[in-house]
């Protein structure tokens, strides 16, 4: 195993007291905190060489665009997919999602189709799945989940068809952590000739993905939840695919000739690259893979189940606590409700302790719908995350339980 004081030792903001408190990060899940070698990185790179991409001839131009286009190649072995040009840069998950949806849906969706989305998935592999199925008279059906939040696969096999288009999971729901069977639902969708986009975002920091090995269509994920910076996210998608699909946004550096009376648009991956893209957050990406890679992706998913594990047993002890979300299946995230105190409340409190959990509806609405609850507390994990910061999340709990009761 790693020693987790060195890696914190990589991570300057864990050292920070909030309130006179140590600071205990417990919110990963929605944004990673940041390596020291991704922060040098960006550093260097607007101190060393920051320019344009791909438009100068000059020396400046030419060593960003060199970086930038390293970063896509180990994004490519990072998620082993077949080629670079099946890597797309966008602005994040969402923005990935909303151009498949656009591009995918402009392209093959019409009138009476479907397309088919987990009832645990956060909003934005929702909404954009919705906003299409409106522009297109789809139609938008939904995967159930049981009670503990696992997608029930004998529905879903009920509900694919011929109609059906596209299926959208995500590979690790965001509110309670379980990780979904998506290389079944993808096999069991391309029996039917369906797509399947794959959202990442809870996932690729913890678990090794093999695009290839799955044979997903589509798979997403943003920087800032893997050790990068924010405003940069990941598209992949299958080169065959990819080349079929109209653009989603227009602009420079995505056309390979503009005139009045007709455009051409550029070949992959820059047909999808409308205007500047985030060549900075590209290059992060590819520096948090680095450190990634320096622990082992392995090595993450032991340690950070342990923790789960850990966080569960631990947490369970408290009368009253309830877990949200049960399943062997799981990673990221604990999500919790300790009976008769609002969620709203207990982060607050915990938030006085030094510890920073995250409240609510985790951006998954239907999920809480099928909970019949209102939100939770969810604790989410990361490589630098320790035992000991979960008993004091376990004697804050007991704290607010006492002043409670
Ligand atoms: N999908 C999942 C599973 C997420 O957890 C998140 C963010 O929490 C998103 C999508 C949206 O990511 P972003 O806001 O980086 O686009």
């Amino acid at each position: 195993m790693f020693d987790v004081s060195k890696i914190r030792s990589e991570f300057p903001i864990l050292a920070q007291k909030i309130y006179g408190k140590n600071l205990i990060y417990l919110d990963s899940g929605a944004t990673t905190q940041k390596p020291v070698s991704v922060l040098n990185k960006i550093q260097s790179f607007y101190t060393e060489f920051n320019s344009n991409i791909h438009r100068g001839v000059h020396y400046l131009s030419n060593k960003a665009t060199e970086e930038y286009e390293g970063a896509r190649e180990t994004i490519k072995q990072f998620l082993n997919a077949e080629t670079k040009e099946e890597i797309i840069f966008t602005s994040g998950t969402t923005d990935s999602i909303n151009l498949v949806a656009f591009s995918f849906g402009e392209t093959l969706v019409n009138e009476g189709d479907e397309i088919i989305v987990g009832e645990t998935e956060h909003h934005s592999n929702i909404v954009p799945w919705q906003m299409l199925c409106e522009r297109k008279k789809a139609t938008l059906k939904v995967l159930p989940a049981n009670i503990n939040g696992e997608l029930n696969i004998l529905e879903y096999k009920k509900l694919l068809s011929e109609k059906t288009k596209l299926v959208a999971v995500a590979h690790v729901s965001n509110s309670i952590g379980i990780i979904n069977p998506i290389k079944m639902i993808i096999d069991e969708a391309h029996k039917f000739g369906a797509k399947v986009l794959i959202d990442g975002a809870q996932a690729v920091q913890h678990l090794a993905v093999d695009v290839t090995g799955l044979n997903c269509d589509f798979y997403v994920f943003s920087g800032h939840k893997i050790y990068a910076e924010t405003g940069i996210g990941v598209l992949y998608g299958k080169k065959k695919l990819l080349e079929t699909l109209k653009p989603y946004k227009g602009g420079g550096d995505m056309i390979k000739s503009v005139s009045f009376e007709k455009t051409e648009y550029a070949e992959l991956p820059f047909k999808f690259e409308a205007g500047t893209s985030n060549y900075v957050g590209a290059v992060s990406i590819s520096e948090a893979i680095k450190f990634i890679r320096k622990i082992g992706l392995e090595q993450i998913n032991s340690y950070e189940t342990e923790l789960i594990k850990y966080t569960e047993a631990k947490l369970s002890e408290i009368p009253g606590l309830q877990i949200i979300g049960n399943s062997e299946h799981k990673t990221s995230a604990v999500s919790f409700l300790l009976s008769g105190i609002h969620p709203y409340d207990i982060g607050m409190i915990l938030d006085k302790l030094g510890i920073a959990v995250r409240t609510g509806t985790h951006c998954a609405e239907p999920a809480m719908k099928l909970f019949g609850i209102q939100g939770t507390v969810r604790a989410s994990f990361a490589i630098y995350n320790t035992k000991e910061e979960i008993d004091q999340l376990y004697e804050g709990l007991l704290r607010i339980k006492k002043m409670f009761d």
